[in-house]
């Protein structure tokens, strides 16, 4: 799941809390006056050791995270995935060739409104290949490719209207329209409630429900759309990055082993914005807010790491496949 930050940095009642974690942390951009602007609005999270449960509104299926899960249940998903890859030839980080997968894009609007034209859909495809492709500053290549398989629309006001995970229109649309098997990417597209950018299911739950499998994405996230900060097409990239195993690098906040890779450093809770120099968690190293499995703008997100290239590609050999 990925949320933007424009609810999150109305709630100025944090603000004493940014400004003391601005001091403590030392960060020095007093002669910056735009970038700590940003690191003052955005640490409504940075101050918020419980974010994860703050940022899920209260009651109800449709208000579920999918993808910030419980420390016990990361625990249970990383033992499930080493089971599954016990006894075959461990599948390791990138060995220069590339693994293709289909994507199948489903859009759902309203009469004209959110019905996405097929260079906006060619453009996300794009995206996804330089993103996993390794293209971006401290980027890594993931061995992973995607290639358009067919693009369907559907015509349907109840959908397309601020969809949530969990909800009725979410199964019903994905029922009706899901294609392939466990390798093939669904993307589905529509305006999306609860301020959400998109949210994805883990590839070990295709067993138990094959139906529901795939991405979900705010039309407006897709390149050149009217999400502003979140209109470069990362949410597909961050969204995918959950559907071939990955968590979000703020999981388990500071608590090892955190998102199960050894090489993103920990961080307490999401980073919003582009906060350099944020560093939230007592290690040696800064948080990664540069990393695709945070909550940054698209513009400050351009990282996989090895570790994370090594984890895709076993979720891949064990579930995928
Ligand atoms: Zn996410």
């Amino acid at each position: 799941m990925r949320r933007s930050s424009r609810v999150r940095s109305r709630a100025l009642r944090l603000f004493p809390c940014a400004a003391a974690l601005v001091a403590t942390a030392g960060l020095g951009q007093l002669g910056a006056p735009a970038p700590r602007a940003a690191a003052l609005a955005a640490p409504t999270a940075v101050c918020d050791g419980t974010d994860a449960a703050a940022r899920r509104p209260a009651g109800g299926e449709s208000g579920q995270d999918p993808n910030s899960v419980t420390p016990a249940r990361a625990r249970a998903m990383d033992e499930d995935l080493r089971a599954h890859l016990a006894g075959h030839v461990n599948a390791h980080a990138f060995d220069g060739t590339t693994t293709t997968i289909r994507v199948y894009v489903h859009v759902i609007h309203s009469g004209d409104t959110g019905r996405l034209s097929d260079g906006t859909i060619a453009a996300q495809i794009d995206h996804l290949n330089a993103t996993y492709g390794g293209q971006g500053d401290g980027n890594t290549a993931t061995g992973f490719g995607f290639e358009l398989a067919g693009t369907d629309y559907t015509d349907n006001a109840g959908w397309y209207k601020g969809m949530t995970p969990g909800s009725r229109a979410e199964r019903d649309m994905k029922k009706q329209l899901r294609k392939g098997d466990a390798g093939t990417l669904n993307l589905y597209t529509a305006k999306l409630g609860q301020s959400l950018l998109g949210w994805a299911t883990f590839p070990d739950a295709y067993r138990s429900d094959p139906v529901g499998d795939g991405v979900v994405l705010l039309d407006a996230s897709l390149p050149g759309g009217s999400a502003t900060n979140y209109d470069e097409g990362s949410t597909a990239t961050h969204e995918t990055g959950h559907w071939l195993g990955l968590f979000h690098t703020f999981q388990g906040g500071c608590q090892s082993p955190g998102d199960y890779v050894d090489d993103t450093p920990s961080e307490r809770s999401p980073a919003y914005g582009c906060p350099e120099g944020r560093h939230t968690c007592s290690t040696t190293v800064l948080d990664p807010i540069h990393n695709f499995m945070d909550y940054s703008y698209d513009s400050c997100m351009s990282q996989f790491t090895p570790g994370q290239v090594e984890r895709m590609a076993n979720s891949w050999a064990a579930y995928r496949k």
